[in-house]
C-alpha cells in the first residue's frame, strides 16, 4: 500500500512535470511562429553587405554583372531555378543590355503572386553605394526566397529582381523602370501576363528608421491585407497610415489591369546621396517587411485563389 500509493504520486509529479514542458514549449513555438517568419535578419544583412561591397550597380556595370551572379547563386542554393531576361533597353545615352532574374516556386496552380524589387543602383559621377536604394530590394527579395521554402500556397510564388529602375538621365516615363516595363511587355508577348494575379514590390525598406506610407496608386485590397497584418504583428509604427504617391516599378503592372503593391519607404534624407550607406541600413528593418510580407502572403494566396 506505501509503495503503490507513493508510485501513482511520484508518476503524477513526473505526468505534471512533462505536461508543462510540452505547454511550455508549444507555447514557445506559437509565439515564434505567430510572431517570427523563417526571414533571418542576419542573412538579409549579409545579403545586402555583400551586394553593397561590389560598389555602384548602375545597368549594364560589371559590378551589377557580379551582382546577378551572385543573387543567381544564391536562388540556387535555396532551391531554385533562376532565370536571365535580357533585354536592350533604349536609353537616352543609346542602347542599354539590362537582365531581370526570375525564379519561381510552383504551386498547385498557374496564377503568381510575384515579390519583386530592383537590384541596380543609380548612375552618379560620385560612388554611390546605393545600400537602401537598390541594396535592400535585392537583399530582402533573396532572403524572401530563402525563407519561403516550407510556406504552403495554393498559386506560384515568383522572385523578380529588375534591372534599370533607376533613370539613365532623368526620371520620366521613357528613361525608368526599364526592367518592370520590360517584363510586362514579356508576359504580355507570350500570353502570360493574365497569370501574373498579384505583385508585391519593395523599394528602400533597408532604412534604420523604418516608415512606410500607403502608395496611393496601390491596389486596395493588397495594402489592406499586409497593413492589417503589419498591425497585428505590432509593426503600425513602422506601416504609417498615411498616404503617399511614388512612381515606381510597381505601375506599369498598374497600367496592365494587375494588382499591386509598392511598399517603399520614401522618407530617408539619404536617397540618391553619397551618403546611402550601409550604416543608414539594418538587418532589422528587412526583416519587419520580411515577416509582414510572409504572414501576409497565406491571405493574398486565399484571395488570388478566389479571383479566379
Ligand atoms: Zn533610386
Amino acid at each position: 500500500m506505501k509503495h503503490s500509493g507513493t508510485r501513482p504520486a511520484t508518476a503524477w509529479w513526473i505526468l505534471a512535470l512533462a505536461g508543462f514542458l510540452i505547454a511550455a514549449a508549444v507555447y514557445g513555438v506559437q509565439r515564434g511562429g505567430l510572431n517570427n517568419s523563417p526571414f533571418s535578419e542576419r542573412r538579409a544583412a549579409e545579403d545586402l553587405r555583400t551586394l553593397v561591397l561590389l560598389g555602384p550597380r548602375p545597368a549594364a556595370s560589371e559590378a551589377i554583372g557580379k551582382a546577378r551572379r551572385y543573387i543567381a547563386s544564391e536562388l540556387e542554393k535555396a532551391g531554385l531555378k533562376p532565370q536571365l531576361d535580357e533585354f536592350e533597353a533604349h536609353t537616352p545615352r543609346g542602347l542599354r543590355k539590362m537582365v531581370n532574374i526570375r525564379a519561381v516556386r510552383w504551386g498547385s496552380t498557374s496564377a503568381i503572386i510575384a515579390l519583386a524589387g530592383h537590384y541596380d543602383t543609380k548612375i552618379f559621377d560620385f560612388s554611390f553605394a546605393g545600400a537602401n536604394d537598390g541594396g535592400s530590394s535585392a537583399a530582402w527579395l533573396l532572403e524572401m526566397a530563402r525563407s519561403t521554402a516550407g510556406l504552403k500556397l495554393e498559386n506560384t510564388l515568383e522572385f523578380l529582381f529588375f534591372d534599370g529602375e533607376e533613370a539613365v538621365v532623368e526620371w520620366t516615363d521613357q528613361d525608368s523602370v526599364y526592367g518592370s516595363r520590360y517584363d510586362v511587355d514579356r508576359r504580355y508577348r507570350s500570353s502570360a501576363l493574365g497569370n501574373l494575379k498579384a505583385l508585391i514590390l519593395v523599394d528602400m525598406i533597408g532604412d534604420k528608421d523604418l516608415n512606410i506610407r500607403k502608395e496611393t496608386q496601390s491596389t486596395a485590397w493588397l495594402k489592406t491585407i499586409l497593413w492589417n497584418r503589419a498591425q497585428s504583428l505590432g509593426y503600425s509604427k513602422e506601416f504609417l497610415n498615411d498616404d503617399q504617391e511614388i512612381a515606381d516599378d510597381h505601375v506599369p503592372y498598374l497600367r496592365a489591369g494587375i494588382p499591386a503593391v509598392d511598399l517603399i519607404d520614401f522618407d530617408y534624407p539619404y536617397w540618391h546621396t553619397a551618403a546611402d550607406t550601409l550604416d543608414k541600413t539594418s538587418g532589422r528593418s528587412l526583416k519587419i517587411v520580411g515577416d509582414v510580407v510572409y504572414f501576409g502572403l497565406p491571405e493574398i494566396d486565399r484571395h488570388v485563389s478566389q479571383m479566379k
